[in-house]
């Protein structure tokens, strides 16, 4: 079972302030108490731990970006990512219910909202009365988002929602949605992002019509359900931001969203790269320690560096983030580094466990399953490679 420590198992290249180590410290003290110990039964119930989300609500964890003036706890995005990890390391599903939640739906709103939205619907997710979903994948439409097609038509006082969504985290569960649709066909000599509106919707709307939460590989306690719009009515006053402009809008939270990826596949990686360790040094093979063959030592050395190395691009993206910077590249390099180094060093340790790693009571291979979807969401592996590309070759291209 996997047991954080009251120390940081990583030294830290800057000091906590009381404040963070306050809310760190209660956050460790919280998922060695009450997360740990039913990790591995939530991965078999695949139930969604409701009463454990509202907990992570008291403790500041599900406003971690909002402003305490509507009972957030305003932390810079270095911290959010340090939570983030923390809870990865111990909990995949958990930390991907926080993770969306924090950066897509209550993101959104943080990123485009006017004072009045913030007012209206920021207070009650932070404390996480509502939790928050964030619909922009589609059937037809995953990689290339601007291709989405549900509508909303603008009838002055309310837009009619119609269309469908997949793969949607906290699809069933969430009290606030934020949905990405079309309010306008793409015009002739326009890229199609032109046209798309984004819109707070209440989870108690008629119209909003929730499927079957899918069976997946990993993250099994996370809920991933699929949306349907029937002529969904949504007041003109919850419209997100500029109509038709919203996929800049949708980029720069995705943006935010990589750098809470990237520490969640760091956060996994880590917690396999504990167990391995440990084991790696009680187990005896040939009359000794497997720690002492270089071919076990050296995935242990590949696993800290990669998972170092990932971390250190996480702390440039909420650098630039968070000083108002570019950061868009920064976050898809942290985020193909995170996940893959995770997804890694959770298959490492399977193979330094041996047939104990492929046994669920050794908990790497959850890790390894629950790590493998941050090579998929919020931007594939290789839409990070493309993104990257572009930018890089932009500078030698006359
Ligand atoms: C557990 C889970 C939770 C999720 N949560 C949410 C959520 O809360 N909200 C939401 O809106 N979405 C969510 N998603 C959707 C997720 O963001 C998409 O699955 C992802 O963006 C990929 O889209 P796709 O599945 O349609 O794959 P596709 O875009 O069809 O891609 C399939 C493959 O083709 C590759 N590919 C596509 N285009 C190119 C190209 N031009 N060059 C090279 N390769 C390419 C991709 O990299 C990938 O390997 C979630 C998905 C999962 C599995």
């Amino acid at each position: 079972m996997t047991t954080p420590s009251n120390e940081w198992t990583e030294p830290l290249w800057f000091d906590l302030t009381g404040e963070q180590k306050v809310l760190l410290g209660s956050l460790k003290d919280f998922l060695k108490a009450e997360v740990a110990p039913g990790a591995r039964a939530r991965d078999k119930s695949a139930k969604f731990p409701i009463e454990l989300v509202s907990k992570l609500g008291q403790l500041g964890i599900l406003g971690m970006q909002v402003p305490e003036q509507y009972g957030g706890a305003e932390l810079d995005t270095l911290t959010t990512a340090l939570i983030i990890e923390e809870i990865a390391a111990v909990d995949g599903s958990l930390c991907l219910t926080v993770a969306s939640h924090n950066s897509l739906c209550t993101g959104h709103i943080l990123h485009a909202g006017t004072p009045l939205q913030h007012k209206d619907w920021l207070p009650d997710l932070a404390s996480g009365k509502s939790l928050g979903a964030w619909g922009l994948t589609e059937p037809g439409s995953g990689s290339d988002a601007a291709a989405l097609q549900t509508r909303a038509e603008d009838f002055g006082d309310y837009f009619l929602i119609n269309g469908s969504k997949v793969f949607i985290t906290q699809g069933t569960v969430a009290g606030t949605y934020v949905l990405i649709a079309r309010t306008d066909p793409a015009r002739q000599g326009h890229h199609y992002s032109d046209g798309i509106s984004a819109f707070v919707v209440e989870g108690s709307s008629s119209g909003l019509l929730r499927g079957k939460p899918e069976e997946k590989l990993g993250l099994k306690s996370s809920d991933t359900t699929p949306l349907s719009f029937e002529n969904l009515k949504v007041p003109a006053e919850n419209l997100l931001g500029n109509r038709g402009q919203a996929f800049k809008d949708v980029m720069e939270v995705l943006n935010g969203g990589r750098i809470g990826i990237a520490a969640m596949g760091i956060g996994l990686g880590r917690g396999a790269l504990e167990i391995a360790a440990k084991y790696a040094l009680e187990r005896q093979q040939f009359g000794k320690s497997i720690s002492t063959n270089q071919a076990v030592s050296f995935k242990i050395a590949e696993m800290a560096l990669e998972l170092e190395a990932a971390r250190l691009l996480v702390a440039k993206a909420a650098a630039l983030k968070d000083a108002g910077r570019d950061y868009s590249v920064a976050a898809s390099m942290a985020k193909l580094k995170g996940s893959v180094a995770g997804v890694q060093a959770c298959d490492y340790a399977i193979q330094i466990l041996g047939g104990y790693g492929y046994i669920q009571d050794y908990e790497v291979e959850r890790m390894w399953r629950d790590a493998r979807l941050t090579r998929i969401g919020e931007g594939t592996d290789e839409v990070q490679h493309m993104i990257i590309a572009r930018d890089y070759l932009k500078r030698f291209q006359s």
